[in-house]
């Protein structure tokens, strides 16, 4: 389970995040659904560690997250803008993180390029684990490839791959989606839904599009002005929109 509990941020005067609360149960989607600038990537931010709230916390389970490194805090985080590593194969792209670890466990320092291809090969737990990852998002064809000789689409499951294999309790994804073609986005949402219900990770995703938000989640989180408006489950929200606001915004064409 996560907490996020009377979360405010300010960035200079502007108050991006105002009394911020939400719960997401364990195994939970839910969304943050609001218009352009309306706090969702600083909530985000605020919750993988890579940025510090002014007040309130977060946590997961009993566990405050406030002082725990960002690397510590067992979740995933899938950008917008997935950042491949291009000269690795899609193989190694994936097993990228458990190499990583493996090689800090080693005391060694993974120079990227030079250390990682490859080495994800020598360990045969790293080994399963990116087989059955690329399993699930059908990427086995793909495994020897450069991230350049692939669609959009196969760029953000390789990128999903890369979050999941070390099969965080906690996924955050900031509008994984916005690169793609509209095809594209639909099927690549099913994917997503698909594996969250196979995966079962309590998931805060982020976007701005109202049929996303309702095809994807268990519960939706209205954002306006760096504030909740409205938290409910997609067909709740359309059926009883809070204000007249909320209503205008789901009503909104894309
Ligand atoms: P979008 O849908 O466009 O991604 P968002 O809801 O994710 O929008 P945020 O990125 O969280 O919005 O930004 C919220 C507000 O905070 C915006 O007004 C933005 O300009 C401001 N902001 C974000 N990061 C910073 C920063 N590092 N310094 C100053 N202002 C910032
Ligand atoms: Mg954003």
């Amino acid at each position: 389970k996560l907490h996020i509990d009377k979360i405010s941020k300010k960035f200079g005067e502007i108050n991006v995040l105002r009394d911020v609360s939400i719960s997401v149960a364990a195994g939970e989607l839910v969304t943050l659904l609001g218009p352009s600038g309306c706090g969702k990537s600083t909530l985000l931010r605020i919750i993988a560690g890579l940025e510090r709230a002014d007040q309130g916390h977060v946590f997961a389970g009993d566990k405050k997250l406030d002082d725990v490194a960002p690397k510590d805090r067992d979740l995933a985080f899938v950008f917008q803008s997935y950042a491949l590593y291009p000269h690795l194969s899609v193989y190694d792209n994936i097993a990228a993180p458990l190499v990583m670890r493996e090689l800090s466990s080693l005391e060694r320092l993974p120079l990227l390029g030079t250390a990682l291809p490859g080495a994800a090969g020598r360990y045969r737990s790293i080994d399963e684990r990116v087989r059955e990852t690329s399993a699930i998002l059908k990427l086995d064809a793909l495994l020897d490839r450069r991230p350049a000789a692939l669609s959009g689409g196969q760029r953000q499951r390789v990128a999903l791959g890369r979050a999941m294999v070390r099969a965080p309790r906690i996924f955050l994804m900031d509008e994984p989606l916005a690169n793609l073609d509209a095809a594209l986005r639909i099927h690549t949402r099913g994917e997503i839904a698909r594996l969250h219900k196979k995966m079962g990770a309590t998931t805060v995703f982020v976007t701005h599009d109202q049929a996303e938000a309702a095809a994807i989640s268990d519960r939706v989180a209205v954002m306006f002005g760096g504030q909740v408006r409205q938290i409910a489950k997609p067909a709740d929200l359309y059926r009883d929109p809070v204000d007249l606001e909320v209503a205008r915004f789901l009503a909104q064409p894309f």
